[in-house]
């Protein structure tokens, strides 16, 4: 049994216990009360109706009160006495055993020889014993009492009954009630626990599991939050464990490279020097691109961080040609045609190396990705309170399978010819990650005239004097 599962029995137990002592009692009490209100009244009219017949006496005798009572046939109780005002017994209504002529000193005599109405009631659970006294007043005077006894078994026993059915009633609630809550206590001290093992498990590292309470109620809703929660969690770790292989393994190629180059050199005897500077020469370019990778891998986790500089108001325009600048001798090259237009407007919250990444990026994957004779063409301008930025190309073109994945890190469409070009794959993932830190969004498309591709930029257009 669980702590908890101990403190809702324990909580139920009392709860249950109070209910039925109070279902035992109060009744009870209540009807013990009615009964005693209905004695004194009855006993109430018994007396007062001897009082009536010996109204008319001066004084009392033994004779005179048997005379006058002897027209009453019931007085409705078990025994009536009449004293005088000496306590002295005139008339006794018990057979046999009768009292006349002794002295009764009972407290409700003496009360009423006093001049008071006297009444007492108990229940003793086998009867209801009850007496009552009045004085027998003539003209103001208290010329003797009136004393009424009643001892009822009948009653009694008919509150007794309802006792004990009270009794067989409350066992019976306390029995069923004390199941149902055994039943209910242990339905939800179990999805809890269910609940527990899961978080534990999925604290364990087994992120694949998930919380099997089903229901609407607050643990259900906790366990769907929680199993929700662990999705996420799986996502995040999922792409974390891909980035990890997929960073070693990039991080691998060229290190395997300059590995087996220095080998070569050390191995091989009597190389000659033109040969060791060729080899020399290709460690270098692995060195480079192992340097690009941690560069990329650096940005990318800056992104990720929280610490990202200031953003303030950047004119687009001047970057964009100095980025066209640093990128016509490559597209010289390549005999491909750079051109780009500008309503010059375009100014964004970010900062200046951000927005050279990004139109450097862009401007230099359209270069790479086509054939010579090719054409690559960037146009800034300003729609509706947004920087729109598009580089064009008539390039290889992305085939539409992978279209949805070019922004993901380490995507490439074409591995080899992307290493070939210099690329790590993680360009435009830094790319898109920048500009979503912006606010902005980043889309790419076929262009529509013909082979090629379009990825447009977009960005708020920051208002005067924000900053
Ligand atoms: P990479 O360093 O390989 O260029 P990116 O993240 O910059 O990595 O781009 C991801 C992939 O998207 C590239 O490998 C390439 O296959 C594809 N790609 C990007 N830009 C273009 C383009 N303008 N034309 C055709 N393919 C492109």
């Amino acid at each position: 049994m669980t702590s908890l599962q101990t403190k809702f029995g324990l909580s139920y137990i009392l709860i249950i216990i109070a209910v039925l002592i109070l279902l035992n009692t109060y009744p009870l009490i209540i009807s013990q009360n009615l009964v005693f209100r209905s004695k004194q009244t009855s006993m109430a009219s018994s007396v007062s109706m001897v009082e009536a017949a010996l109204s008319d006496l001066t004084t009392l005798t033994e004779d005179n009160v048997s005379q006058a009572l002897s027209g009453i046939e019931e007085t409705g109780v078990s025994r009536i006495m009449v004293t005088d005002t000496a306590g002295r017994v005139l008339y006794d209504t018990r057979e046999p055993g009768s009292a006349v002529g002794l002295y009764a000193f009972y407290t409700e005599i003496a009360q009423a020889l006093n001049g008071n109405d006297a009444f007492y009631c108990c229940y003793d659970s086998t009867a209801f014993l009850s007496r009552g006294a009045s004085p027998v007043v003539y003209r103001s005077q208290t010329v003797g009492a009136i004393y009424a006894y009643e001892y009822d078994t009948e009653q009694a026993q008919l509150l007794k009954s309802f006792q004990s059915n009270l009794m067989k009633i409350s066992f019976m609630i306390a029995l069923l009630v004390m199941g149902l809550s055994a039943v209910l206590s242990q339905m939800l001290t179990r999805q809890i626990s269910e609940l527990l093992q899961a978080i534990r498990k999925v604290r364990e590292g087994a992120y694949s599991h998930r919380a099997a309470v089903k229901g609407k109620d607050e643990i259900g809703q906790i366990a769907a939050e929680f199993n929700s929660l662990t999705d996420r969690l799986q996502v995040t770790e999922d792409a974390r464990r891909r980035f990890v292989s997929d960073a070693s393994h990039e991080l691998k190629t060229p290190l395997a490279g300059i590995r087996l180059l220095s080998d070569s050199i050390l191995q091989t005897k009597n190389m000659d020097v033109s040969t060791v500077r060729e080899f020399v020469g290709d460690i270098g370019e692995e060195a480079q691109r192992l340097e690009r990778i941690t560069e990329d891998l650096l940005r990318l986790t800056r992104l990720d961080s929280d610490a990202m500089e200031k953003a303030e108001p950047v004119t687009v325009t001047p970057v964009l040609k100095r980025v066209i600048r640093m990128l016509s001798l490559v597209a010289q090259e390549r005999e491909i045609s750079l051109s780009y237009e500008t309503d010059g407007a375009a100014v964004v919250l970010s900062t200046e190396d951000e927005m050279q990444q990004i139109i450097y990026n862009l401007t230099e994957n359209a270069i790479k990705y086509s054939a010579p004779m090719g054409f690559v063409h960037l146009n800034l301008r300003v729609e509706e309170k947004t920087a729109v930025l598009s580089v064009e190309d008539n390039g290889i073109g992305i085939p539409d399978e992978d279209m949805g994945h070019i922004f993901e890190r380490f995507y490439r469409v074409d591995k080899n010819r992307s290493r070939a070009v210099g690329g790590t794959g993680l360009g435009l993932s830094i790319v898109s990650d920048t500009i979503k830190r912006r606010g902005g969004t980043i889309e790419a498309a076929h262009r529509q005239a013909g082979p090629g591709t379009i990825f447009t930029v977009r960005l708020p257009q920051a208002e005067e004097g924000e900053a």
